[in-house]
Formats: C-alpha cells, structure tokens, sequence
C-alpha cells in the first residue's frame, strides 16, 4: 500500500480510503457480514481510512465493523449534516449520537457535510466553526475539515474562513472543472491540508457501462489497463490528493484497488497517457447532451435552480444509457431540498436570461432546462421533497432522543 502524508496533522494515510456510503446489500439490507469481510480484508492489506456519514446510516454498523481491535488500526471519519440541524446545541448533540455509533471516544477526522451556499451559510448562522474548535480542544474530534458541493469560489471562501485541516471534494478526469475541480485542489494543498477525494469513477459511472467510443480509446492504449485503473490512477497521478475514497462493494473491486492503489504513484502517468485519459474525456463530452463543463458562472440563480447539477444529472443519463427511473429517483433526491430547504429542479426557472449571459460556453440554458424537466420530472419529483423533510424531522427526532439518554 501506497502512503501519503497530511502536511498538517503528520498522518500518513493509505492512498485507498474505504467509502461506506455503498457497502453490499441482501434482501434490500446491508449484508453485515459480508461489509466486515470486505472493510476488515483492506484494512488487512494496508488501508487505515475508513469514511462515512451520520446521513449514510451505517455508522454503528461501521463501529461493530472496527471492534475486534480494528479502530486502532484505522482513522475514522465521518460527517454532521447541516441540512439537519437547526440550533447550536443540536450540533454537541449530535457529535455524542455518532461518537456512541461508533464505540468510541474521538473522531479521527470529522466533516461538516456537503457544503454548498446554503449549507455553509446555515453552518456560520450554527456557529459551527467554534463547534468544531471546540470539540478539538474537548478531543472529541482529532482534525476537522469539510466535503464540499458547490462551485470554485465558494471553496476558496470556505478554505479561507477557517484554519481547516482536510477537505473531500469530488474529483475525476470528466469533472476536472466541477465544483472545487484542479483549482481547488490545488489551492487547499498549498496551505498543506489534506486532501480527500470522492466520486474517482463518478458513482460507477467511468467504470460502468463504457460507450464504445470510448472504449476504442483505451484499446489503442499501448499499456492495457481497465476504466476503473485509467480513471484511479489519473486522479493518483496529482501529488497533491492525500486519499482517495471509493465506496466498494465487490470482493474483486477491492482487489483491484488495492493493486492500482500501489502502483498509483505521484506523475506515474506518462504524457502520451495523459493525452490519452484527455482524448477519453473529450469523448465522453462529444456525447453529452448538454456540453456544461459545471464551471458554475451561471450560479447563484435567482430562482433557486442548480443549473450545473440539473445539466450533469441529464447529462448522465444520455452518455451512460442509465436506467431512466434511477436517473429520475437520483435528481429528485439531489435536487429536492438543496436551496434553502427548497428544490432546486430546472422547472424552476422563470426564464430570466441571466445565466446565459454569463455562460463562457454561450450554452442555451433555458432551453436546456426545459428538456431537462420534461425528461428528469415527474410524480418521483414532486413528492420527493416531502418525503426527504419527514425523513429529516423523523432522524432528528431519533437523535434528540438517544442524545437525551445518560451516557454510562
Ligand atoms: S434563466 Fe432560469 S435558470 Fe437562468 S438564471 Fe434565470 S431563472 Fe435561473
Ligand atoms: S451552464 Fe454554462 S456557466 Fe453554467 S455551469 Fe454549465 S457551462 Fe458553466
């Protein structure tokens, strides 16, 4: 196993990290059995990062997971959602809930979950930033950072506001300029945090279905190696990421990764590779419908429409032949309550023309839009973001109550 050092915290962290949020179901459960098997092989073989959320639901299945001697083995992480929470004292309340989920008396490296400007804007109002130093102080937390959805400038004001020590954003060689994307890297490993990387295969995506087009591509390789390693390997080839998290579900995935983590090193790739990953990106963007690089200038909308999530999410279901309904079902739960605890789908948009004055690619985004909610909107749409506030009173009633029980 390959390590990498955090500047800052002096951990050295296998460049494979264990992501929990998709671990192996049986019967529409999580197959316990079958997640310790496969957590407890990586850590066997080297990994010692193991990343979930409160929102995931599986922490304390994760805590079982680690008994048996293996926390001391690894880092935690894990996340407090924002979009939960609405009183200062709900935060300390919630930390005790995760850190009783896990059987344990510290987090190794805690999250303010998927910070976007309306999430970061409640954390400020929450007053998170002294939560966080505080449960620094207290030890309950060891390093604090924040995994991250939104667009460059908002990451660099997030980096900026706080003497943070780690970072999750989603980087891959088709998102390169999504959300905090290479800039943002590499403005937060400059001030030495670390740097966590989710969505490597864009949720299966790079590594699932692969148009033909694109296949051809790696066929001319002169090395063979699968999507999953060209896709793995460019996001290790930037000396800057400390850890990369894929959320692994299949015994022969983890093998793979394993392997790939190894031979990942810092500009392993050669330049013809690289030119050859470019061609395979180029490719997968002739194909979108859309042709939306995610720069995000379009943003904030008026209305409330997240323009690039709404372009992506129809994007993907065009390029990668998805299964349309899962498609609907993952825009309704994306979009249903992102802005303000409202939605943000694209029939939101009241035509107003500002977005297209700002779009470097002169896109046609109101007309894009229309397709995009004559495609992605329907009954799942509209009852989605009724369901996700019930959900959301209901866990935060659970947690009030155990955070109410005596700790023994
Ligand atoms: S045209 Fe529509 S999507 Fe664009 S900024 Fe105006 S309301 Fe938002
Ligand atoms: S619509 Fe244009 S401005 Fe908005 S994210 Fe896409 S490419 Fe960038």
């Amino acid at each position: 196993m390959q390590y990498r050092k955090i500047e800052k915290t002096g951990d050295e962290l296998s460049v494979l990290g264990f992501g929990a949020m998709r671990l192996p179901t049986r019967n529409g459960r999580t197959d316990e059995k079958r997640a310790t098997e496969q957590i407890r092989y990586a850590i066997d073989h080297g990994v010692n990062f193991i990343d979930t959320a409160l929102a995931y639901m599986n922490e304390q299945l994760v805590g079982r997971i680690l008994s048996d001697g293996y926390r001391e083995k690894v880092k935690i992480a894990t996340k407090i959602p924002a979009w939960k929470v609405d009183k200062p004292d709900e935060l300390e309340k919630t930390i005790h809930v995760q850190l009783d989920n896990f059987n344990t008396s510290y987090i190794d490296y805690y999250m303010l979950h998927g910070l976007t400007e309306p999430t970061w804007k409640k954390s400020l109002k929450l007053d998170a930033l002294s939560f966080l130093d505080r449960m620094k102080t207290e030890g309950k937390i060891k390093n604090a950072g924040f995994s991250f959805h939104g667009g460059k400038d908002l990451f660099k004001e997030i980096i900026d506001a706080y003497d943070w020590d780690f970072c999750l954003i989603q980087y891959n060689y088709l998102d390169e300029e999504y959300q905090a994307g290479r800039e943002g890297l590499e403005y937060a490993a400059a001030k030495g945090m670390g740097i966590f990387i989710m969505e490597p295969f864009r949720g299966g995506n790079l590594t699932g279905k692969i148009p033909s087009e694109v296949q051809d591509i790696w066929d001319k390789a002169p090395v063979k190696r699968t999507p999953a390693e060209w896709a793995l390997r460019w996001v290790l080839n930037h000396p800057g990421v400390t850890c990369v998290l894929s959320g692994m579900n299949e015994e022969e995935h983890i093998k793979e990764n394993l392997r790939i983590a190894e031979e990942g090193l810092p500009h392993s790739l050669t330049g013809e590779e690289l030119e050859l990953v470019g061609e395979a990106r180029d490719k997968y963007r002739e194909l979108m419908k859309t042709g939306c690089t995610g720069c995000q200038y379009c943003m904030p909308c008026p209305a409330g429409v997240d323009i690039p999530r709404c372009l992506q999410t129809y994007d993907s279901l065009h390029i990668f032949q998805e299964n349309k309904i899962r498609s609907q079902a993952e825009y309704a739960l994306g979009l249903g309550i992102l802005h303000e605890g409202q939605a943000a789908y694209a029939s939101k948009c009241v035509k107003c023309g500002k977005c297209e004055e700002r779009c470097p690619q002169e896109l046609p985004v109101m007309e894009l839009l229309d397709d995009v909610s004559g495609e992605m909107e329907g009954v799942i749409t509209k009852i989605a973001p009724a369901l996700i506030r019930v959900w959301i009173v209901f866990d935060r009633f659970m947690i009030g109550r155990r955070a109410n029980v005596p700790h023994g």
